[in-house]
């Protein structure tokens, strides 16, 4: 039962409700507008309907401007004109518009003749009428009414509506018969422009008029099939005097002010440009609440306008727009206010960077022609109709058209301003480029230098660096190792194999050099203490800055390394080699040169190979050192006081004993070193190069002798002249030989060259063999004869004598010495003595001291000789006498 009450229970609330919600009126209802059925033809400019269902046109803006007032909704039917007035007669709809037919503007009347059964109502000037029914008066009246309230709220709606449509077009340009005969008399009209704004009105350099106010004056004058020619002026006010006087027909561009133009005699046609006036601030500050406002003093717009708008304390007057605008740029003003069509460029001529222009008009004023009064009024009438012509589009592209111009021929600063995000990317790639650029250039020449250094320090034949290097780098390297120098524990090693030119003559360099860089390569590895090393230029010095190992003396370390490399493998052949090395502790404290140091070592080298012993840098030839730097500074000034003398040792018939011929030995009689032999000093000027010196003051004391002696009518004998192996490389050796040949003009057979073999080694090369042997030829057609000196000393004699067709063979002392030790050696020299004689030379041997070995070299077949037994060398002086002496004897 309780269940049952529950249910009806919820079923009479359900109800309630219900009943409730349906009887609560409702609070707010749409207000319910009548309709009213427009028909209307699609008129553009009057009414249309676009494609998306928009209306537009001045009728449409009308017609819902008095539905608003009428509190109706209009509903648009599309029809032909006779469509709809059916269509009105049937009730279908209640209105119809009806579009002005002409141009002219009439004043609002109804229609002469509305359609029968229709009354007409007018919408406005130029706008057109709307057609109803007759038999609906109320409805007519009820429009009229909202028409009169709209009117006088906004007495100026339908003038903007048709300013608004109309303009768009411009009015069409109907001459009358008068006019176009005017205008056919006058083809020419004489007019000026305003000076210098462009992108307003401007003249170029060479004098065309140009600009904005140019444009229109080219479309007025096509318009009119006429010639406007405009002439430039300086200033407005000769302009206007022009004007004035009646010398032209009209001014361009005048502000539109009647009273002005009265005062000029001239007449104002209706305006054809508004021009906008618009502020200039500075980007970087605010506006302050009473801003200084810069005033262009003659301008009329000042007094027009700025001294209106702000009180005098604000003004600030400046000359020109380009001083005021300036103003603002420096901080003296706050604001200025400029033309909007010549505002970007008068920033961006200017640079005026920091200013920027609002772009809110805050004043505008209107430009017209000013034509002279003294005209006829017929000219004004044209050009007003022709204004009216004109379109604003027409007028707005061209202000847009201009001002882009003027901007397109900006400063490079101005296109800068104008693309800051272009110009940004294109500088930071520029500068991008020229880093780029810079960098690679650098990388470059650091490669190249790379590469120079390299090529002046690196023997690549053997990769391994030069000597010079080894000297660049030795203080780098013994500062790294500086605890190991005050320890004493650094020296530097100069090695050179023993024969090494015989190995060259035996085995090809290639092969040389690839075993040279392989032992190099093992003895490195083995023995970490050698610190750094490089090699000379002629392959044949290894030097080596080590540390001592452990245990070891510099002696035994040397050794050491002379026992490793004591066999080498060439071309498969297991080679033992010998080496002449020379030693140079490092002192441990101490200034010392690298060139010192190196000095050092190789001075020990060179002792070592003369003594053939392992040699270590000592006082004695620190003394030696020292010397050769005495005589190095003494030399040159030596010459020149003829302390160089030529001393003569004759050459003897070993069969006959007579004294043949004789050889010129150089000595040196010094005052501060005292008597020296080439012994002292000839290794040196070979070193240092004075050799070639030291051999023409020979040779040309020698000619001089001989030239002497025969223009004296004495007797001459052949006199020989050692010359240094220097002179196998000297540039114009031959030259000069062949000048001294020439100046003393001497017989041939007077004079001899002795060449040691030991020179000629170096030409190891083919090509630098047939240098030599072209070196030889030239000397005997110059008309010299030539000894081999020192004849098997080297290694390579027998070389020599296939390469090299020489006249005498001076065989060396040692062989003497060591036929009489050993009879191999007595054999060995027997067959040399026969070669050379096989040969066609003279045999000859140095240095025979005692009778023995006259007698054992008469043995050995060798004819000629040379020696203490018979005579020392001695000076010239002595050597005459010698020869008398000689000659009395015999
Ligand atoms: P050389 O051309 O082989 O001259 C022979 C050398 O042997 C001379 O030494 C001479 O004094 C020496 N001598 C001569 N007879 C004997 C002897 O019986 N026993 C010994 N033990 N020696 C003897 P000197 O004059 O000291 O000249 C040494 C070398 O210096 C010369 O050797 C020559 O190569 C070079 N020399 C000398 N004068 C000149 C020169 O004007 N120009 C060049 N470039 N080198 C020169
Ligand atoms: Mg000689
Ligand atoms: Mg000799």
């Amino acid at each position: 039962m309780g269940r049952v009450q529950r249910w009806y229970r919820h079923l009479a609330t359900v109800l309630l409700v219900f009943g409730l919600i349906t009887l609560i009126p409702p609070t707010a209802s749409a207000y319910e507008r009548p309709v009213l059925r427009v028909g209307y033809t699609n008129t553009i400019n009057y009414l249309s309907r676009d494609e998306y269902g928009f209306y537009h046109g001045m009728t449409y803006e009308t017609l819902e401007n008095i539905a608003t007032y009428m509190g109706v909704t209009l509903e648009y039917v599309p029809g032909t004109p006779a469509e709809n007035l059916l269509r009105l007669h049937s009730g279908a709809i209640d209105l119809v518009t009806c579009e002005e037919v002409s141009q002219n503007l009439l004043p609002p009347t109804e229609l002469t003749a509305p359609p029968a059964g229709t009354a007409s109502i007018p919408l406005g000037y130029g706008i057109g009428w709307l057609l109803l029914s007759d038999q609906r008066p109320d409805l007519k009246a009820n429009i009229q009414a909202s028409q009169q309230s709209l009117n006088s709220i906004s007495p100026l709606f339908g003038l903007h509506l048709l300013e608004k449509y109309q303009d768009q077009g411009g009015a069409a340009l109907e001459l009358t018969a008068e006019e176009k005969a005017y205008l056919k008399a006058h083809p020419i009209i004489r007019a000026m422009a305003s000076p210098g704004q462009p992108p307003y009105t401007f003249f170029t350099e060479d004098g065309t008029h140009q600009g904005v106010i140019a444009d229109i004056m080219n479309i007025i004058a096509s318009d009119l099939g006429i010639t406007i020619e405009i002439s430039p002026e300086t200033d407005q006010s000769s302009m206007m005097a022009h004007l004035t006087r009646g010398e032209i027909d009209l001014v361009t561009d005048i502000y539109s002010d009647y009273n002005w133009a009265r005062q000029h005699n001239a007449d104002l046609t209706i305006p054809y440009l508004t021009l906008n006036y618009v502020a200039v601030l500075r980007k970087d500050q605010s506006l302050p609440e009473k801003p200084i406002i810069a005033c262009p003093r003659s301008h009329f717009y000042t007094h027009d306008y700025m001294e209106k708008m702000y009180p005098a304390s604000q003004l600030q007057y400046y000359d020109t727009v380009a001083e005021c605008m300036s103003a603002v740029n420096n901080r003296q003003a706050d604001m200025t206010f400029v033309n909007a069509i010549t505002a970007q460029s008068d920033i961006y001529q200017g640079n005026y960077y920091n200013l920027y222009i609002t772009g809110n008009v805050v004043f505008s004023h209107e430009v017209a022609i000013a034509v002279s009064n003294l005209a006829n009024p017929m000219l004004i009438r044209i050009l007003n109709k022709e204004i009216a012509h004109l379109s604003q589009q027409q007028i707005s592209s061209i202000i847009n058209r201009q001002i882009y111009a003027v901007q397109s021929k900006d400063t490079l600063q101005s296109l800068i301003y104008r693309n800051p995000i272009g110009s940004l990317v294109l500088i930071s790639s520029l500068l991008l480029g020229i880093i780029l650029t810079l960098l690679l250039v650098m990388q470059l020449r650091r490669k190249h230098s790379e590469e120079l250094y390299r090529e002046a320090h690196y023997l690549k034949e053997v990769n391994m660096y030069n000597t010079r290097w080894f000297i660049q780098n030795l203080p780098k390297n013994l500062a790294a190792y500086d605890a190991l120098r005050r320890q004493g524990k650094l020296f530097l090693m100069v090695m050179s194999a023993q024969r090494i030119a015989f190995m060259h003559e035996l085995y090809s360099r290639q092969a040389f050099n690839k075993a040279l860089q392989e032992l190099g390569a093992r003895i490195r590895r083995n023995n970490p203490w050698l610190l750094m090393d490089a090699i000379s230029g002629d392959f044949f010095k290894l030097i080596v800055l080590c540390r001592l190992p452990e245990g070891f003396t510099m002696e035994q370390a040397a050794q050491k390394i002379a026992n490793e490399a004591g066999t080498y493998v060439i071309n498969d052949m297991l080679t033992t080699v010998h080496y002449h090395i020379g030693l140079c502790a490092i002192p441990k404290a101490g200034e010392s040169t690298p060139e010192h140091l190196f000095d050092c070592v190789m001075l020990a080298h060179m002792e070592s190979v003369a003594s053939h012993k392992t040699t270590t840098y000592n006082e004695a030839l620190r003394h030696e050192l020292l010397k050769q730097k005495k005589m190095e500074n003494l030399m040159a000034k030596a010459l020149q006081n003829g302390e160089f003398q030529v001393y003569l040792q004759p050459k003897y018939d070993l069969q006959t004993q007579e004294a043949l011929a004789a050889e010129a030995l150089v000595r040196w009689q010094s005052p501060e070193l005292g008597f020296l032999t080439p012994g002292d000093f000839m290794d040196l000027f070979e070193h240092n190069g004075f050799a070639i010196q030291l051999d023409y003051y020979m040779l040309k004391s020698i000619c001089q002798y001989q030239k002497t002696r025969l223009e004296n009518g004495q007797p001459v004998i052949p006199i020989s002249v050692n010359q240094s192996g220097l002179h196998f490389s000297e540039e114009n050796y031959l030259q000069r030989m062949q000048a001294i040949a020439d100046d003393y003009q001497l017989p041939p057979g007077c004079l001899e060259l002795e060449i040691t073999e030991t020179a000629l080694i170096d030409y190891q090369t083919h090509d630098a063999r047939d240098d030599a042997s072209t070196i030889v030829n030239q000397l005997h057609q110059i008309g010299f004869c030539l000894s081999m000196d020192d004849f098997c000393t080297g290694y390579s004699s027998i070389a020599m004598l296939q390469n090299l067709p020489m006249d005498v063979m001076k065989i060396d002392r040692q062989m003497l010495l060591n036929a009489e030790e050993s009879p191999r050696a007595r054999t060995i020299l027997h067959h040399i003595i026969e070669l050379g004689k096989s040969l066609d030379m003279k045999v000859l041997t140095e240095g025979i001291e005692t009778k023995q070995q006259e007698e054992l070299l008469l043995s050995l077949g060798c004819r000629f000789g040379q020696g203490f037994l018979f005579a020392e060398p001695m000076p010239l002086e002595k050597f005459a006498g010698f020869l008398e002496q000689h000659a009395k004897k015999s």
